[in-house]
């Protein structure tokens, strides 16, 4: 179960990519590979219209299959949205919350991911909920105070119950697409500073249980050191996941990375 004992998450968000005989190919790909790391768990992230067919794919699997958006309201005059109760009907067990660049392109706002997460919740999907600085932010000592301000506005009124079914990623904005990763002293010390403000509000038992991902280039020859690290969990991938070779070596660093680390 994702969310239960940890082993390393491994989702690959596939943004605008990927027709659909695209997309079957890559998910024969990951499946093919897959089944050879049980320790690891996969999540696959593809466009809406990618949907049924990865569904029909994962069916009996233990890949996972989300979605990269969705929207607060249920049902309704909301053309051209997709809702949390239609994408549990498309077989989507996860939902991308707040990513950057929904955020910088799309007028996502700190308000908008709090009713997303709420929704995602509402209709039993586990929102995957992105947050992290900019390069700016990080020159001018902000990082900290944006992650606080992103957790506390996207976390808002959550109960502690509805606050461990969140998965959060710490995606520090200039290392998204880049080539330009964090390193790993870097994201751990984006993922530690989260893990105490959970603390803080939640207490230790659940901050301890809460997976958070690093997102921001992450390849094959940097997820072993990142991996390493006390409190990454696992990895959103972009780039990265839209080969299943990069994607799968991902999951294989990691999990040699986990066997030390435990
Ligand atoms: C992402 O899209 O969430 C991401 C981390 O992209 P990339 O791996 O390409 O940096």
């Amino acid at each position: 179960m994702i969310g239960g004992a940890k082993k390393p998450l491994i989702a690959g968000n596939w943004k605008l990519n990927m027709t659909i005989p695209e997309a079957r190919h890559l998910i024969q790909g990951v499946l093919a590979a897959a089944e050879g790391l049980p320790g690891v768990e996969f999540l696959v992230i593809p466009t809406f219209t990618s949907l049924a067919e990865a569904r029909r794919l994962l069916e009996g699997t233990a890949v996972r299959l989300g979605a990269q958006d969705m929207f607060w309201e249920d049902q309704g005059a909301y053309t051209g949205e997709v809702s949390g109760p239609l994408l549990r009907d498309a077989g989507c067990s996860h939902v991308i919350i707040g990513h950057s660049e929904r955020r910088q392109s799309f007028g996502e706002t700190d308000e908008t991911v709090n009713r997303k997460i709420r929704a995602a919740l509402r209709s039993g999907l586990t929102p995957v909920v992105c947050i992290g600085e900019t390069d700016e932010e990080r020159e001018a000592g902000r990082t900290e105070a944006k992650i606080d301000r992103q957790l506390e506005a996207g976390l808002k009124g959550l109960s502690a119950d509805e606050a461990a079914r969140v998965i959060l990623a710490y995606e520090p904005i200039w290392a998204i697409g880049t080539g330009k990763t964090a390193t790993p002293a870097q994201a751990e010390g984006g993922h530690a500073h989260i893990r105490a403000r959970l603390q803080d509000r939640y207490g230790k038992d659940l901050s301890g249980c809460v997976i958070i991902l690093y997102g921001g280039s992450a390849k094959p020859a940097n997820a072993f050191s990142l991996y390493k690290e006390k409190d990454i969990d696992g990895f959103l991938v972009g780039g990265a996941s839209l080969e299943a070779e990069s994607f799968i070596g991902i999951a294989r660093e990691a999990l040699r990375a986990d066997k030390e680390k435990k």
